[in-house]
Order: C-alpha cells, then sequence, then structure tokens
C-alpha cells in the first residue's frame, strides 16, 4: 500500500515556478489551475496530489497536516513562525525582496532618527515590527491585506512595507524604495510527524527538488 502524498501551492508564480521542480521529481500536475475551479488537482502520480490554497495559508496547512509538504515564500513563513515545520530547501524561486517605501516628499532620513515614530502600513507586521525595533524607531503599524501602496497616497501610513520585484508598482505609484530589510525567495516545507511516517516518497520528492534548483548566484 503506498500512502498518499499531498503538496500544497499557491496559484501564480509559486505554481508556476514549481512546475519544473515538480517535473524533475517525475511528477506532472494534470489540470491547469487558470483553467479550473478545482482546489485538489490530480498528478501523473496516483500517490500525489496537489492543493491549492491562500499563499498565506500554506505554512498553515503543512502544519497541521492538511498538507505533507508546501512551498511558500520566505516571507510568509516568517509571519507564520514556522512552528511545527522542516524546512529543508530553499528553492530559488519567486525571488523578489521586502522593502520600506514612502511618498517622494517623505522626509524618511529624518523620521528614523533613533526615538522617532513612525505610521506604518503592512500585512508584514512581524518583519516590520523587528526592523524597526533594531533601528530603535516607534512604529504606529496599520495592518492591511493589500493594495499597500494606497496608505502613504491616502495619508494612512508615513510608510509601507511590502515586497518588491520590479519595481513597477511603487513607480507607478510615485512611491520611492528607501530600504532594504531583506531579500525573499520560496522554500520548501514539510509536516514533521508525516516526514516520520512517509519518509520514504517525501526524502524522494525533497531530493528531486534539491538536485533542481539552481546553484546560488551571488
Ligand atoms: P513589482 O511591481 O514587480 O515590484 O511587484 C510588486 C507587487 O507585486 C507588490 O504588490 C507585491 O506585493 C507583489 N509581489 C512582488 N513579488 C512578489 C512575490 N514574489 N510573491 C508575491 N507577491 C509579489
Amino acid at each position: 500500500m503506498s500512502s498518499m502524498i499531498t503538496l500544497a501551492l499557491s496559484k501564480g508564480r509559486i505554481f508556476d515556478e514549481t512546475l519544473p521542480l515538480l517535473a524533475a521529481a517525475g511528477i506532472q500536475v494534470l489540470e491547469d489551475p487558470e483553467k479550473s475551479r478545482k482546489l485538489i488537482l490530480s498528478t501523473n502520480q496516483p500517490n500525489v496530489r496537489v492543493v491549492l490554497v491562500r499563499a498565506t495559508d500554506v505554512p498553515t496547512y503543512v502544519e497541521y497536516g492538511g498538507a505533507d509538504i508546501g512551498v511558500t515564500g520566505k516571507d510568509t513563513l516568517i509571519e507564520h513562525g514556522g512552528q511545527g515545520l522542516y524546512q529543508p530547501l530553499d528553492l530559488q524561486i519567486a525571488k523578489c525582496r521586502v522593502s520600506v517605501a514612502v511618498r517622494s516628499d517623505f522626509d524618511y532620513a529624518q523620521a528614523v532618527k533613533k526615538g522617532s515614530r513612525l505610521q506604518v502600513a503592512t500585512k508584514y507586521t512581524s518583519i516590520a515590527r523587528d526592523f524597526f525595533a533594531t533601528k530603535g524607531v516607534h512604529v504606529d503599524m496599520v495592518k492591511l491585506y493589500g493594495s499597500m501602496e494606497l496608505a502613504p497616497l491616502i495619508g494612512l501610513a508615513d510608510a509601507i512595507v511590502d515586497l518588491v520585484s520590479t519595481g513597477n508598482t511603487l513607480r507607478a505609484n510615485h512611491l520611492i524604495e528607501v530600504e532594504r530589510i531583506m531579500d525573499i525567495s520560496s522554500h520548501l516545507v514539510v509536516n514533521q510527524a508525516a516526514l516520520k511516517l512517509k519518509q520514504a516518497p517525501l526524502r524522494r520528492i525533497i531530493d528531486a527538488f534539491a538536485s533542481a534548483v539552481p546553484p546560488e548566484k551571488n
């Protein structure tokens, strides 16, 4: 008897960039998530299936065993906390950075002098809090779930902490990236109990992914 392996992915960049890694493990997803509303996708391997979840929910599904394995951004992993997750591999995909951005007419250097206060809008409250704490800046945090770029334009916050890839979204909204907090890429996460109970099939996938990850460019 072979046990089922469930892989949690989010639609979009993570799904698309995980496909070549799956191919390296001999796994082909049989349905296109952009063309179907199905949340459980079968693969060419009868004992491997893919579940589609919100990007921020991937660590939660894997933590509670709703999925055995998943692919998630380092940003999401930090905000989740990573408890209960084995993190064997940086997949070097879906790369971007977490940065601080402000309106071009905002004096950021003055605003982050030690002991000052800054209103920050972000969905990355943990990352933002840690970052400004090390600078000795007090933060009034406004938690948002999207369209962070709007906040400084409307006067809801002085600064945002958000993912930046090309910088096009910031430019389109007349915001400037004033500090890079950290580089982000997606990681493989594995449920720790599953790793023991389904060791052989999970190891096969982890090893195949590892062999397909491009060497780190510095
Ligand atoms: P860009 O305009 O290329 O700098 O992309 C910025 C927008 O895309 C922001 O709204 C980000 O939240 C989002 N974004 C950029 N990179 C990623 C990524 N790797 N994963 C998820 N969202 C991203």
